[in-house]
């Protein structure tokens, strides 16, 4: 297989897998049981969540909620601010998001919270001064992804922070960097200074599914979202997932330890991009002049069933795809292509391409051969 799908999920690396087996099968003890104390399991839960804080810049360990993925992250980040802060009710969110802020934003809007969409321009980039006229006394939360799940586009989301401080430090800023974690610097005492609630999902990064985070600058900024046994420090209770907390931790620091890795796969991208806009002079790359993931690439190929494409290469054992994985099935453009600006028939031309550390020069040269292939046969 070729499988060239990695902004859906990656695979967990052996050394990973070897490093989450310790605490499957012989450290199992209930982290918060006497046993666990004795065993250091507890201690181990500390010391991976420090990794985490060393891997993103934050402080303290306590900072970090592990969850369930990016999806119970986001979740946690907007319902649980807009639960312990009932004097604000309106929320800025970009036009691009993932389903899983887009969501939660629909049930704040059902109970009575005002959203305001922020665009993106024709490249992917959110407007700054746009949301500075969005702003209000009533603001509580913005949230701008880090990196977009489809196009790859980066947003300036350090300066977007600062500026809406600047106006008024009340209002959070929430930031999914489900797709930025591991494919770009992530300095939450540099640049992100300013961001109050950031999101990560493991298996974005060659870790473990159903293990993800939330950092929380400041815990008094949050209401829980799960009630019970009052585990991380009550901000979710659960027992907690030792196994999935020393994959993500591990499989982050190997990637960040590989420092040649992401130029090499930058220089693969630009294989794929140059060999494809080589091929077809009318296709073009969303977000091209923007500054991108070195990871992902999304084409357009006008006139083109991208669905259709996604569907015949996977008959090829070629993984790719037409939109965002979480919405694929539904037959519908994406929003992220129509928010840059695309025609209806146009967004449903896109195709996204994600590498990850693990791709090959070959597998970029075969697929290009497979992918003008069945261009040709379309
Ligand atoms: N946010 C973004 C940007 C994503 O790409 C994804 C995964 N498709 C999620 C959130 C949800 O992550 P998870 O699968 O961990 O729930």
């Amino acid at each position: 297989m070729i499988y060239l799908d990695n902004n859906s999920t990656t695979r967990v690396l052996e050394s990973t897998a070897d490093a989450m087996r310790l605490f499957l099968t012989e450290r199992f003890a209930n982290p918060a049981s006497a046993i666990a104390q004795f065993g250091g399991i507890a201690q181990t839960i500390q010391a991976e969540k420090n990794r985490l804080c060393k891997a993103l810049g934050a402080d303290d360990a306590d900072q970090f909620v592990v969850t369930s993925g990016a999806t119970e992250s986001n979740n946690l980040a907007l319902f649980g601010a807009a639960r312990a802060n009932r004097e604000r009710r309106h929320l800025i969110v970009s036009s691009i998001e993932h389903p899983s802020v887009m969501e939660v934003c629909e049930r704040l809007r059902a109970d009575g919270y005002r959203v305001s969409m922020l665009p993106v321009n024709p490249e992917g980039t959110v407007d700054e001064p746009v949301l500075e006229g969005m702003l209000s006394l009533d603001t509580l939360l913005v949230s701008v992804m880090l990196a977009n799940n489809e196009t790859g586009v980066i947003q300036p989301v350090g300066s977007v922070a600062r500026a809406v401080k600047r106006r008024d430090p009340v209002v959070l800023i929430h930031t999914d960097a489900t797709q930025a974690v591991g494919k770009m610097p992530v300095d939450l005492s540099g640049d992100l200074a300013d961001v109050d609630l950031l999101s990560l999902s493991a298996h974005k990064f060659h870790g473990p599914k159903g293990t993800g985070a939330l950092f929380v600058r400041d815990t008094d900024i949050l209401a829980p979202m799960m009630y019970g046994g009052g585990q991380q420090n009550g901000l979710r209770a659960g027992t907690e997932n030792p196994a999935g907390l020393v994959g993500m931790a591990t499989a982050l620091m190997t990637l960040l330890a590989d420092t040649q890795a992401l130029a090499r796969v930058a220089g693969l991208r630009s294989r794929l991009e140059t060999g494809i806009l080589g091929a077809f002079p009318s296709a073009f790359v969303l977000g091209g002049s923007a500054s991108r993931l070195p990871t992902t690439l999304n084409v357009c190929l006008p006139d083109i069933d991208a669905e259709e494409i996604v569907d015949q290469m996977a008959a090829r054992d070629i993984a790719i795809s037409a939109g965002s994985a979480c919405s694929h099935g539904a037959r519908k453009p994406s929003y992220v292509a129509l928010a840059h600006g695309l025609s209806y028939e146009r967004a449903k031309s896109c195709i996204r391409l994600s590498l990850s550390i693990e791709t090959t020069e070959q597998e970029v040269d075969l697929f290009l051969r497979e992918f003008g292939d069945v261009l040709s046969l379309a």
